[in-house]
């Protein structure tokens, strides 16, 4: 007799355990399978992680495996070691994690092909019922969908998102014999082999000869783990991209991993003219069936490179010899928003370790962590000193705002970008202005009383934008802006701050005849305005490009002179322990983006703090001396990466119900400690009221990261068991911003 292990599809601490179920006698059950048994009287799904001889569970208690869902395994041994080791760092439950690991709709199998829809009668007939038809819009939609597509067969669902029309338009659209509707694969064309369209293989320059010979070595080896710290524009992608030619030589796989897909249309575009069909791409804007295609391709083999976000470091090669993570230093590979609230970057390294692959992080500006971690010997640090073609670095220019209006100007340009911007203009020269708020004015109040206009949902002041309303960036609410002020009566309302549209229209009333574009949340929501506006500016049909942190990404624009920064402070006023990191990234990575062309760039940063450091080192190009200054810092206060620090969130509609709850919590954790933890007393959170919700926030920090666990682990299930059910509470373990 044979027995599953089970891990049953309920996301629940007190489910989160194997469970043992028989397998049928004629059941051809193999673990990493899904199947569907018995809990508790319900049927529900589960992952099949083991098989074994025999129970510990007497066989009268058991019940049967009542049917498989999978032919064929799912997931493989690594995926399942790979999930118990993310249930252990970031404290997730089992199920938790392999759905991230394998993240297809639970109840729809990998096997199962796709609803499809195709037009059963010919183009004219289609033609004649839509002419005699036009009344029922919803069925006339989608025709000319099946149309417009020149009759080839299309998934339902991206049917229904086209048209608006929903599943029984379809049905009644087939009962009348005009389409059909079966189960299919999109995917019809037949794969095209792999071709390296060697044409495009550039000769490198000394510094990447070195890192990609270290890197093959690693190839070779099948291991290694590297850190390539290279200035903007040094040739990091070239690097990467005969990485992967030598890796794919040796017939295996590769994932590259991006902040975000959208941000990075170059660098998409490059790999794809390098490996064609071989790469996937795996963006958060894909519906969960296009996702279960590309996974799908990806496990057949279709496929040897994946460049994707985050989740990308899941990817399903049976083969992977190489995971690069490039842009390393960006908070996104931290996942905060849900659980499993993992790291993509650890996750890859976890993976690389376990299949033999080199792991490569690459940055301009390399994290902190990572940067230490390669001082320690734990990664092997690659170096390219020189931009491509021996061009300079950009020419960096810091300005006193201070001093900006003691000299009496009050304008949101200092007399420096002014006259910078004057002669970009004069010369046709392209620029970069960067501030990292949209919006017009960031703040509005009273002259008279001090009221400040807030959200009446989040506690946190509205932005005014250009079509003339107040509106909340946390939760999207908006109202007009009142003529009299709601608290005192008086007609005394006031605008403060700098937003991206204010920048935009202070520097065309200054220039009548500028031609400006922005880029930002509210100029890119709709699909394909990013790649408009980025092919807009590099096509020099604007003068300027005005935009928030989108642009500080890979873009490279030769045409650009001249960058300017608006003003370098917003994340250095934030109170978290990696403030000046970020900070020395961001005007690092903006400066970057100055005179990649011919001749020398220019950089003007705006700022009320001259004389901090992560200003001054990002001034002279020095990361070195950053690092040394920063970790000397850490090393000081007892901050990562000298410890791990993790963060509770306890919310609710009642703030002194969180506040008794968060007081009761900090009192459990005391007790759960043996001293080896840092526990900081409860503090409302910097968000203290989001979307209608108080929040409250403990600390907590550790030179042991395994008693930092079992301390939220203990605290965790304690206080679900005795705090009050009105009550959300959440962790963070070496969360990115304490908001
Ligand atoms: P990074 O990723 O470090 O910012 P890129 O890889 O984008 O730098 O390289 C900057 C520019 O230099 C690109 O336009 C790229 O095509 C070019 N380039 C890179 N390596 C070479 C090389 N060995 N010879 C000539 N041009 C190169
Ligand atoms: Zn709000």
């Amino acid at each position: 007799m044979r027995f599953a292990e089970v891990i049953i599809d309920i996301n629940s601490s007190s489910v989160d355990k194997i469970y043992d179920y028989i397998v049928p006698e004629d059941m051809e059950l193999q673990p990493g399978m899904r199947v569907v048994v018995d809990f508790n009287r319900r049927l529900i799904e589960g992952f099949v992680v083991g098989i074994k001889e025999t129970s510990e569970i007497h066989i009268s208690k058991l019940k049967s495996v009542v049917k498989l869902i999978d032919s064929k395994p799912v997931l493989t041994g690594k995926q399942l070691v790979l999930a118990h080791w993310m249930k252990e760092r970031y404290l997730c439950h089992l199920v938790e994690a392999l759905k991230c690991i394998m993240p297809v709709g639970s109840s729809k199998s990998m096997e199962t092909a796709r609803m499809m829809i195709t037009l059963r009668v010919s183009e004219d007939e289609v033609v004649r019922f839509i002419s005699s038809n036009s009344r029922n819009t919803r069925q006339v939609a989608v025709l000319s969908e099946l149309l417009k597509n020149k009759l080839h067969p299309l998934a339902a669902s991206q049917v229904i998102k086209a048209t608006g029309a929903d599943y029984s338009v379809l049905k009644r659209l087939k009962e009348m014999g005009l389409v059909d509707i079966f189960y299919g694969d999109v995917d019809k064309n037949p794969y095209t082999s792999y071709r390296c369209s060697l044409s495009g293989k550039l000769k490198l320059t000394a510094e990447q000869r070195m890192a990609l010979d270290e890197i093959k070595k690693g190839l070779d080896a099948g291991s290694g783990k590297y850190l390539l710290h290279g200035v903007t524009g040094s040739g990091k992608t070239e690097v990467f991209l005969q990485a992967i030619e030598y890796n794919i030589e040796k017939g295996k796989d590769a994932i590259v991993l991006v902040p975000e897909i959208s941000l990075t249309p170059q660098t998409i575009e490059r790999f794809k003219s390098r490996f064609n069909d071989a790469v996937a791409v795996l963006h958060s804007r894909l519906s969960e069936g296009e996702r279960a295609d590309q996974w799908k391709k990806i496990r057949d083999g279709k496929v040897k490179i994946v460049i994707g976000v985050r989740s990308g470091v899941f990817a399903p090669f049976k083969n992977l010899g190489l995971v690069i993570v490039d842009e390393e230093h960006e908070n996104t590979y931290k996942q905060s928003d849900m659980r499993p609230k993992y790291d993509a970057r650890e996750v890859a390294e976890k993976r690389c370790e376990m299949e033999g692959a080199v792991l490569v992080l690459a940055s301009a500006t390399p994290s902190v962590l990572s940067y230490y971690r390669a001082q320690q010997g734990q990664f092997k640090l690659l170096e390219l000193k020189k931009r491509i073609n021996s061009n300079n670095m950009p020419c960096v220019q810091i300005v006193d705002m201070r001093q900006e209006l003691m000299a009496g100007n009050r304008s949101i340009f200092s007399r420096a970008l002014y006259q910078e911007i004057k002669r970009a203009l004069a010369k046709r020269e392209q620029m970069i202005l960067f501030l990292n708020r949209r919006g017009y004015y960031t703040f509005v109040s009273c002259r008279m009383c001090g009221f400040v206009m807030k959200c009446p949902h989040c506690n946190i002041s509205m932005t005014y934008h250009v079509e003339g309303k107040l509106r909340c960036h946390y939760c999207g609410y908006s109202e007009d802006v009142p003529s009299v002020c709601p608290s005192c009566g008086q007609k005394s309302i006031r605008y403060f701050g700098i937003g991206t549209e204010r920048v935009e229209k202070e520097i065309k009333r200054l220039f009548p005849e500028i031609r400006v574009l922005r880029m930002d949340v509210d100029t890119t929501r709709r699909k394909g305005s990013f790649e408009r506006i980025y092919n807009a500016f590099k096509n020099r049909e604007a003068d300027v490009l005005i935009g928030t942190q989108m642009i500080s990404k890979g873009l490279d624009f030769p045409g650009v002179s001249l960058v300017g920064v608006i003003t370098a402070d917003t994340a250095l006023n934030f109170p978290d322990y990696n403030a000046s990191e970020r900070t020395f990234q961001l005007i690092t990575q903006v400066a970057g983006r100055a005179g990649r062309g011919d001749g020398v760039g220019r950089v003007i940063v705006q700022t009320y703090y001259p004389d901090h450091y992560a200003i001054l080192c990002a001034r002279d190009h020095d990361y070195e001396g950053f690092y040394r200054k920063e970790i000397a810092f850490r090393e000081k206060t007892g901050y990562p990466p000298f410890s791990e620090l993790a963060v509770f969130t306890l919310s609710g509609l009642d703030d002194e119900i969180v506040m008794e709850n968060s007081k009761l919590l900090y009192d459990i954790i005391n007790v759960c400690n043996d001293g080896s933890v840092e526990v900081f007393a409860p503090v409302p959170a910097l968000l203290h009221k989001l979307k209608d919700r108080y929040r409250w926030n403990i600390v907590l920090k550790s030179r042991h990261g395994d008693k930092l666990r079992r301390v939220i682990s203990l605290s965790y299930d304690r206080i679900k068991e005795i705090g009050s059910k009105d009550i959300l509470v959440s962790y963070d373990i070496n969360y990115v911003t304490l908001a």
